[in-house]
């Protein structure tokens, strides 16, 4: 259609939401779906989170508030920046609440490119980065990292892909779609080229708390005050605390950034909803409800991710990296000789099991489980999935 712009033409719609989408239609059917292409935990929201919301609410609390988010929040976020992620010297201006994570990314994205600039997108990647660059009018530029690097970029692979054009690099540890993590020093080897090479950094951190195996998570802006001055760290409510219905997302970035992305907010979205600030608000002020919430739903996850991967790689055909992080597996599938696309739609017509081709991230050999579903599904899929790939060619 003639009528639209160059932005919509060019925008492609998010794949993962699809995949759910068709899914959740052949359930409605009455068809006997095993989903795994969640992007979300299957938790219900703690109580005591939805209590304060709640009483929010009631107390009247249904008015705008400052555009960058309540005063309150703002604050006990760089609590819980300085606490929780060794952070050091952040001002509560340096912190922005949006609409979601996804619209922090953006915000970030836009704030910080524009037509000309470069930005540098790990590949596989969370399938909303290269879209939003697109949509600021600057380019993405994707370095693939596969299983066999445990889908990590090299710092060598970040300095060999600067340009002078170079504006922004994106690092999301734990990662969506590989479940893989960075560990310390391979993030502070990362941040070194960052610093190096003078480029600005966006760190999502949405799957921080969501770690296995004891691993560790290593925020990029609390290494030094060279690496706070280059990094804009994004976050959310919606994978900790279940609460991605909520649509509450935060960011944390220099001053200057923070302004910018504070007045984008003010013309584009005004405030994240105020009284689910509050819930929030009460999820940040009571770390031993909250570290309970995690603790118990982290236990489960542990529990499907390894019976998940325990299935996935007893498949002839399928191998699969014991992912230490957020609540998905992004198994190999090039020996059983599909491209992604036709293996998740064939896999969905004959089996009703719903996974995301890989090639929405990035990454046509692969393919994305969320084990954010129940021990049912997953062994009712597993054996699904067995008996399609035994059946194959
Ligand atoms: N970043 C990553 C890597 C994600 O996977 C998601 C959600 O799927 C988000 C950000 C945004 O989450 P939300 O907008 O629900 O806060």
């Amino acid at each position: 259609d003639a009528r639209l712009s160059d932005w919509a033409k060019n925008i492609s719609p998010s794949p993962t939401l699809a995949v759910d989408s068709k899914a959740k239609a052949l359930k409605a059917e009455g068809k006997d779906v095993c989903g795994f292409g969640a992007g979300e935990p299957d938790f219900d929201t703690p109580n005591f989170i939805k209590q304060a919301c709640e009483e929010a609410l009631r107390a009247g609390q249904t008015k705008y508030c400052p555009a960058p988010g309540l005063l309150a929040l703002r604050k006990a976020l760089v609590e819980k920046y300085e606490r929780d992620n060794a952070m050091s010297g952040i001002d509560f201006s340096q912190v922005v609440v949006s609409p979601g994570g996804k619209y922090s990314c953006y915000l970030a994205i836009l704030a910080t490119c524009g037509p000309g600039d470069e930005v540098i997108i790990p590949a596989p990647y969370w399938v909303s980065y290269p879209e939003m660059v697109k949509l600021a009018g600057a380019t993405p530029k994707t370095i693939f990292a596969g299983d066999d690097q445990g889908f990590k970029m090299t710092p060598d692979q970040l300095r060999n892909a600067i340009t002078p054009a170079t504006k922004l690099v994106i690092l999301n540890s734990p990662s969506n779609p590989t479940g893989a993590i960075y560990t310390p020093s391979e993030i502070e080897a990362l941040v070194e080229v960052v610093i190096e090479k003078d480029i600005l950094l966006m760190s999502d951190e949405i799957y921080e708390y969501l770690l296995y195996d004891g691993a560790k998570h290593l925020s990029p802006a609390s290494i030094s005050k060279e690496a706070a001055d280059r990094t804009i760290t994004v976050a959310g409510f919606s994978k900790t605390f279940s609460m991605t219905g909520w649509r509450l997302g935060t960011l944390v970035a220099p001053p200057a950034i923070a302004k910018a992305v504070a007045s984008i907010q003010s013309q584009t979205s005004s405030n994240a909803t105020t009284f689910a600030q509050f819930g929030a608000l009460a999820a940040l002020e009571n770390p031993d409800a909250a570290k309970a919430a995690i603790d118990s739903m982290l236990a489960v996850f542990d529990k499907r991710r390894i019976k998940l991967l325990d299935g996935l790689n007893a498949i002839d055909g399928i191998t699969c990296q014991r992912a230490q992080g957020a609540f998905y597996l992004f198994p190999n599938i090039k020996g059983l000789g599909m491209d992604s696309t036709s293996f998740a739609s064939k896999l969905l017509e004959e089996k009703l099991v719903a996974v995301v081709p890989g090639i929405g991230f990035g990454a046509d050999d692969y393919m994305r489980l969320s084990y954010a579903t129940s021990d049912e599904v997953i062994d009712k899929g597993l054996e699904r999935l067995t008996d399609f790939c035994a059946n194959l060619g």
